[in-house]
Parts: C-alpha cells; sequence; structure tokens
C-alpha cells in the first residue's frame, strides 16, 4: 500500500499530466511558503496562460477600441465561438448547445423561465435537500414568481435516516409516485456538500417517464468529471466557470440547451445578443432568436471575464478528460487510504464507489463543533487550503489538471498534526 513521502513523490514522478502543474500559478502563504491548495472545487487556480489572454483583450481594447468588436486577434462580436467549441468538446455535445454567458444563478433563472411551464396539474419543481442555496433560492422564487407556493409545489428529496447521501432509487420512487405533478426535475452533477455523483443517466430517464423537463446543475461536476450531455439527454444544463474550470473569481458561465429546444418560439427572456447575427445590427423590432443555445444570450459579451477561460480549456484538452479521470481517482484512492492509516477518526462522507465521486471529498471531523473548527483553522494557518462546512465538514478536492500526490500526502500530515494539536 502506497502510503509514505517516497510513494507520494514516486506517483508524481509517473504522474503523465504532472508536468501541467508548471503552468499554473501556486498560491502562498503570508510566509512565502508554497500552500497546500485542495481547493479547487470552489475557486480553480490561474493558469499562466490566462494572463497573456486577458492582456490580449486590453490591448485590443487599448489599440483598437471600438474597432475591437469586429477586428483584432479575437474579434468580440464572435468571441463567443472561440469559447464554445472547447466547452462542447468537454461536456460532449454540439457547439450550437452551448451558451457562455451571465453567471450560474443568473442562467439557472433563464433556463427555468425557458423550460418551466406549469400547467394545470403539474407544476412543482423536484430538487435535493440541502440543494447549493442559490439553486434553492432561485427554484423557490421562481415558483413565487409563478404565482405558486414552494411549500408544497418545491419538493425536496432527503437521504434517507441516518445517510448522509441521497439514492438514486428514492429518486426514481419519488418520480413514480408524484410523476404527474411534476414540472422539472433539477439535479446537481456532484452534490457541493457531500462531494456525491449521481447517475444523471438514469434521473433523466425517470424524469422523462415522468412527463418532466430535467435540468442539471453541472457547478461541481464540469472539469471535475466526464459528464458527457448528449449521451444523457438533458434538456437543459448550467454551470459556472471559476471552480475546477479554473476561469477567475466571477468569470462567465456556461449553458447548454438541447438541440430538440431549438425552436425559434421556445419562450425566453430575451435581449439584443441572442438575436440572429446576421440581422442583429440593423437593430430590427421584432426579435428573431440565433439558431441554438446562442439564441438564449441577452447581452453581449463579458471580454474580460471570459478571456482567461480560453487557456484552461486548451489545458483540459491538452490533458484528455480519460487521462484526468484516471488521475483523479487515482489521488482519490491514494487520499482515502492516508486519512485511513492517519486520521481515523476521520469520516469521509463521499461515496466511495469510483463511479459515485469526483476529486472532492468532504471530511467529518467527528469531534464537537468547536473542536472541529479548530482544527480546520490550524490547518489554514499551516498553509492548507480546503473549505469548512457548518457543523464539521472539511471540503477537500485535489483536482487532477494541478495538484499532486505530495500535495495530497502533505495536507493528512498537517490534518493529522492539527488533530492532534487541537
Ligand atoms: C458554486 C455554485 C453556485 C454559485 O452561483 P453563482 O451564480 O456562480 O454565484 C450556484 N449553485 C451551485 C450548485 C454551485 O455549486
Amino acid at each position: 500500500m502506497a502510503l509514505t513521502l517516497e510513494d507520494a513523490l514516486r506517483n508524481d514522478a509517473d504522474d503523465p499530466l504532472h508536468r501541467l502543474r508548471a503552468r499554473f500559478a501556486l498560491p502562498r502563504t503570508a510566509d512565502g511558503e508554497s500552500a497546500i491548495y485542495l481547493c479547487g472545487h470552489s475557486l480553480g487556480l490561474m493558469p499562466l496562460a490566462a494572463r497573456v489572454d486577458m492582456v490580449a483583450a486590453l490591448d485590443d481594447w487599448a489599440r483598437l477600441a471600438v474597432l475591437g468588436h469586429e477586428q483584432g486577434e479575437r474579434p468580440w462580436i464572435t468571441y463567443h465561438d472561440v469559447l464554445a467549441a472547447p466547452t462542447a468538446e468537454l461536456l460532449g455535445c454540439r457547439p450550437e448547445e452551448i451558451a457562455i454567458m451571465n453567471t450560474l444563478s443568473v442562467n439557472l433563472q433563464l433556463m427555468m423561465a425557458s423550460f418551466f411551464r406549469p400547467a394545470g396539474h403539474r407544476r412543482c419543481i423536484v430538487i435535493e435537500a440541502g440543494a447549493f442555496p442559490s439553486d434553492r433560492y432561485a427554484t423557490a422564487t421562481h415558483l413565487q414568481w409563478h404565482g405558486l407556493d414552494p411549500a408544497d409545489a418545491l419538493i425536496e428529496i432527503a437521504p434517507r435516516d441516518g445517510q448522509e447521501c441521497v439514492s438514486e432509487e428514492d429518486i426514481e420512487a419519488l418520480l413514480a409516485r408524484r410523476g404527474e405533478e411534476i414540472a422539472l426535475v433539477l439535479w446537481p452533477g456532484v452534490q457541493y456538500l457531500t462531494g456525491q455523483a449521481f447517475d444523471l443517466g438514469r434521473i433523466a430517464r425517470a424524469a422523462r417517464a415522468a412527463g418532466a423537463l430535467f435540468g442539471v446543475d453541472l457547478a461541481h461536476s464540469v472539469g471535475n468529471m466526464p459528464q458527457p450531455l448528449r449521451a444523457l439527454e438533458a434538456d437543459f444544463a448550467v454551470w459556472c466557470n471559476y471552480k475546477y474550470l479554473n476561469a477567475g473569481p466571477g468569470a462567465v458561465a456556461g449553458c447548454f440547451v438541447h438541440q430538440r429546444h431549438f425552436d425559434a418560439n421556445r419562450p425566453r427572456l430575451a435581449g439584443w445578443w441572442g438575436h440572429e447575427l446576421q440581422t442583429r445590427f440593423r437593430m430590427p423590432q421584432a426579435f428573431r432568436a440565433a439558431y441554438g443555445a446562442a439564441g438564449f444570450q441577452l447581452s453581449n459579451q463579458s471580454v474580460f471575464a471570459a478571456a482567461p477561460l480560453i487557456a484552461s480549456l486548451g489545458l483540459f484538452h491538452e490533458a484528455g478528460a480519460q487521462r484526468l479521470r484516471e488521475k483523479s481517482l487515482a489521488l482519490g484512492r491514494f487520499f482515502a487510504e492516508l486519512l485511513a492509516v492517519h486520521t481515523p477518526q476521520v469520516r469521509i462522507i463521499t461515496p466511495r464507489e469510483p463511479a459515485a465521486h469526483g476529486a472532492q471529498l468532504s471530511l467529518r471531523i467527528g469531534t464537537d463543533p468547536a473542536r472541529a473548527r479548530r482544527i480546520f483553522q490550524r490547518l489554514a494557518a499551516h498553509g492548507a487550503i480546503c473549505d469548512w462546512r457548518e457543523p464539521d465538514i472539511i471540503r477537500a478536492a485535489p483536482a487532477p489538471l494541478y495538484n499532486s500526490f505530495t500535495d495530497v500526502f502533505t495536507f493528512v500530515m498537517r490534518l493529522a498534526e492539527a488533530l492532534r494539536a487541537a
């Protein structure tokens, strides 16, 4: 069993992706030491090439001003195409099905405006209990905006008593039982708190059998694990690009609309950038939706919030989805083995079957909340960056694009030390 620093170093030496680490800015602690960064599930690191793309965008603005819309290295009017193609490759769908725009919560509201169409008895939205707050606020207020009461129209599926994670079986059972009331199922690819990855194909089939539309929130799964959207047949998907996709704080987000919904008459909240390109600048009064997901855009591209994404998508392409996933699973196994030996009181709540997790492991510290918090603070003071969720959960995610086996080893040693000291 590989458990020493020498093993970690050997794993790094054998890792064909290890060299990509040098293409990222690695954060440092206040005293100049390298930090151990296991927080890519919250904010990915900066690809060094992001600075180059950002400066190129600034230079076009400086040199060309308004002419930058049509001239320059990457003209702003068609900047979207530069982002949609590699995103489609990563997500296993067609570029026309991708829109890179706004931010995640905004896109979720916009997609619900188009795809949550309550009618008659069918007017409920299904989400997971304990959803990321923004998703819960978005679905609850969206129901209210339709004059519906979330107390009965928002159905939240909880784990069984004593369990941390929701079983797909329970989702199927609910959809079979109450299917006729359900207009939309919104489900995460990876649950933000527990790190559980779902069999979305299975949930999609159950939603379809119930006659409901199926939307997915991929905030914690894009760039984390393969999630082929075409095979999944989701109706829509939304995600942010600043977590595993490393596009920087508040980066422009993503949106997928399945080809079967390209009908230009699909209801939407529109803006001029969703108008077909050929006639957009004749400023017609009547809206004509551009073909595909592009027809759901509202505003012109946020170029400075999008430029860093180009570099990151390039690195994903270079690494290859399969190799990234293999490394991610190897990092996770190494992490879990180390925890079992050095911090036996810590419980991993993330499911351990490979198909049911991505990079993140969620750890219950297994002590009273005040001491658990002190342990986390001690970790932070010793340069280990991960995150804390009440009452006693540490989330830590080795991102296969830039984290090493040595990072994981050092993290567990510091956690063990913090457990002893607190
Ligand atoms: C990170 C995350 C968000 C954040 O929303 P923003 O609009 O990007 O601020 C929302 N939902 C989920 C599930 C997330 O993981």
